[in-house]
């Protein structure tokens, strides 16, 4: 553990006064991380959702060398790139048929900021100005910059803090019905009766499908998901499913849409777009949208200057193909399985609120928040990362992770439990 590090380094939300302690990781490959002091440490956590082929992938790497032997980057206006076309060739393919277009940018964030603007910039060209508003639902999380932060949950998200500059959207009640369930009666009232009081002033829709993340690993009934979708269509409300988390995979289809057979009007992908190489992210429309974006004769109000970066298209191009050549779905199922046999026993911990398992992320909810540094500090004694925030312990590993690897991930978190106040 550096000293410099922790007096001049910022780290995700926390504090330059009392920084908790960072393991120092010197190479990492295939699902191991290899820290400075010669430990090694099995990854539940594909570096939040990113690196589902493993670290230090022979095939990513020749990507990127590759493409850097010929530009690393090029300007986005005026000029084009095979990397860029070949990617966005690809996400066309394997997304709903009616996504035609792509917005390549730099984060997660980005690409939300770019889907809000695209359903504003939609709303104002059909001579609609007064479609300005989002709808979503609470526990949702969509990433840290402003236009982001305003439909991320109200309580857990920065919305106190920030209340002065935040614009005001409208939140409906979490769905109470579980994956796999039946919609509970009831459940969707919250959000039909916001979108019918509001149709006429909302752009937009927004939610994670299925999995909501950060917001608080919470699944829900893919009947949910369904009738909002029907209900959007109804009232004529853009829908925008941020699949930045959920894509490639990890929910145990490729998209967690298809769980529910909805097709989004604006879709956002990051995260595990380039096998968690580089930050890159894209967003994808409709021709509907993107056409109607430019029926006044605008253009979308949006260029970021490593828009579609070469060695990101690249690398992210190669992820792809390498997942759709690979038996991910067989892979993520038998992750699924193993979670569900090893975790489930652990419902009847005294300290333990929930366990769900979906696909290849698998979560514990505790009763009370978590002591993340003295947990993170078994964690690593045990030789394996995994990084809890608030009530939830989670892993969601590389797919490529071997049975006994896992094992070793199930056993730590059993151990961890030890930590816990009841
Ligand atoms: C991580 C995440 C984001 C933000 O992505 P960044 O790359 O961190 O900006 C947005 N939405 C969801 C669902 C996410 O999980």
């Amino acid at each position: 553990m550096s000293d410099f590090d922790r007096e001049h380094i910022w780290h995700p939300y926390a504090s330059m006064a009392a920084a908790l302690p960072a393991y120092q990781v010197v190479s990492a490959t295939g699902v191991r991380l290899n820290l400075a002091d010669g430990r090694e440490l099995i990854d539940g956590m594909s570096s939040w959702w990113c690196a589902i082929h493993g670290y230090n992938h022979p095939e990513l790497n020749r990507a990127l060398t590759e493409q850097a032997g010929r530009m690393a980057h090029v300007m986005f206006g005026g000029l084009t790139h095979e990397p860029a076309i070949s990617l966005a060739r690809q996400l066309i393919a394997i997304t709903p048929e009616p996504l035609q277009h792509v917005f390549f940018c730099d984060s997660g964030s980005v690409s939300v900021e770019v889907a809000i603007k695209m359903a504003l910039q939609y709303w104002q060209a059909q001579g609609q100005p007064r479609r300005s508003r989002l709808l979503t639902i609470r526990g949702g999380y969509h990433g840290d910059t402003f236009g982001a932060m305003a439909v991320c949950d109200p309580v857990n998200g920065m919305h106190q803090r920030f209340a002065a500059v935040l614009p005001r959207h409208l939140f409906a009640d979490r769905p109470r019905s579980r994956f796999g369930e039946a919609l509970q009666p009831g459940d969707i009232d919250s959000f039909a009766a916001l979108i019918a009081r509001h149709a006429g002033e909302l752009a937009a829709v927004i939610l994670e499908p299925v999995v909501q993340g950060a917001g608080g690993m919470w699944f829900y009934s893919a009947d949910y998901l369904r009738e909002l979708a029907e209900l959007c269509r109804r009232h004529d409300v853009l829908l925008i499913a941020d699949e930045i988390a959920t894509g490639f995979g990890r929910t145990g289809r490729l998209f967690a849409c298809e769980h529910a057979g909805v097709e989004p009007d604006i879709l956002c992908l990051g995260k595990a777009l380039t096998g968690g190489y580089l930050s890159m992210a894209a967003t994808l429309t409709t021709r509907r949208v993107a056409h109607g974006i430019s029926a006044d004769g605008g253009v979308l109000m949006h260029g970021p200057t490593f828009m579609a970066n070469p060695l990101a298209a690249a690398v992210a191009s190669r992820s792809t193909a390498l997942l759709l050549d690979s038996p991910w779905q067989a892979r993520v199922q038998a992750i699924e399985a193993q979670l569900r046999a090893e975790l489930a026993p652990l419902a009847s911990h005294p300290a333990v609120a929930d366990v769900r398992v979906l696909g290849a992320i698998g979560v514990v909810e505790t009763k009370q928040p978590v002591p993340v540094a003295e947990l993170q500090r078994c964690f690593v004694e045990a030789g394996v990362w995994i990084r809890p925030f608030g009530r939830l312990i989670y892993l969601m590993p590389p797919y490529v992770i071997a049975p006994a690897e896992l094992r070793q991930l199930t056993q730590a978190l059993t151990s961890g439990l030890a930590l816990l106040p009841a």
